[in-house]
């Protein structure tokens, strides 16, 4: 059975400054392998921030679905217009940074990505929203707030997973912990120095799956508090969260939430979903709206085998 409805296009939302160098090829292997398909499409190429948002807005009773070239923030903007409708997103990992299409298994072959279009499912997937503004994937309050706020400083242009390294490096020498106040659905759970997330999927950054039980479609966010005071205590959390396994430590909270507040003793920046969010105070939860997507069919025989290695990208 075909996932999307053949009678209606296939919007392409084209962003060409995501990561975007070699794959002029594989762009034109994905438009070939829809020809073949016998699957109608059209093609948009966004011109700058916020321009898919404002394109797709215009697509519900248009679109049958909306395939996105372009990583993890094209697809925000793409949800962010199309949140609350019935027209299902395809994110295609041809970004810098894809966490969801890597959290969704989404294939990068071209073919495999029409078989998506074609005999994929259609999932509902929670849109979170921090002080009114939509996100999709992770906030990080504290920390990694300070080096999406260093590196955007310093952008020049292209991001590569290079630029990070300094603006890394600097914040981790020179970070002062915050005094965070958290309130988590009324309770307040923790009054001390660290560093905070609130996910809605598990993957983060280079591997890293901060919030490692978190599902996309549970109505919940999952908050994950790391009580850290000085640079040895960071460097700690990050190996018990290299190996999976900081939920179980004392020193990390780790909760299923539906609205979260975070206060700070001095404004700190978030990061939210990659980029420079809202600074503290912050008011989070889960939007009454959600967004649909398009993921590959049910696993089944070698996809089931837990050692397989797209599991630890
Ligand atoms: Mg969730």
């Amino acid at each position: 059975m075909a996932a999307i409805d053949r009678s209606t296009p296939v919007h392409l939302v084209i962003n060409p400054q995501s990561g975007y160098g070699g794959r002029q090829l594989v762009l034109a292997d994905f438009r070939a392998a829809m020809a073949a398909a016998g699957l109608p499409m059209v093609e948009y190429t966004t011109r700058g921030p916020d321009d898919a948002t404002r394109y797709v807005r215009d697509l519900p009773g248009k679109a049958s679905a909306v395939v996105v070239w372009g990583g993890d923030g094209t697809v925000h903007e793409v949800a962010r217009g199309l949140a609350g409708t019935a027209v299902p997103i395809l994110a295609c990992p041809a970004g810098t940074e894809n966490l969801l299409a890597k959290e969704l298994r989404i294939p990068s072959e071209p073919r495999r990505l029409v078989e998506v279009l074609r005999r994929g499912r259609v999932v509902d997937c929670d849109v979170g929203l921090v002080n009114g503004r939509h996100f999709l994937l992770i906030i990080g309050v504290g920390f990694d707030g300070e080096v999406v706020r260093r590196l955007t400083a310093a952008r020049t242009g292209h991001i590569s997973h290079l630029s990070y390294f300094w603006p890394i490096w600097r914040t981790f020498w020179e970070h002062d912990f915050p005094r965070m106040k958290i309130v988590a659905d009324g309770q307040e759970i923790f009054n001390d120095f660290g560093l905070a997330f609130v996910g809605n999927i598990s993957r983060y950054a280079v591997g890293l799956r901060i919030c490692r039980d978190a599902r996309f479609d549970d109505g919940l966010l999952d908050l994950v508090v790391f009580s850290c005071r000085e640079q040895t205590a960071l460097m700690l959390h990050a190996a018990w969260t290299l190996l999976r396994l900081h939920p179980l430590r004392g020193d990390v909270l780790y909760q299923r939430v539906r609205h979260v507040r975070i206060e700070t003793d001095r404004p700190v920046p978030s990061e939210t979903d990659g980029d420079v969010g809202p600074s503290t105070p912050l008011d989070i939860a889960v939007a009454p709206e959600g967004i649909r997507l398009l993921v590959p069919p049910p696993a089944s025989g070698w996809g089931l085998w837990p050692w397989r290695a797209g599991d630890f990208l």
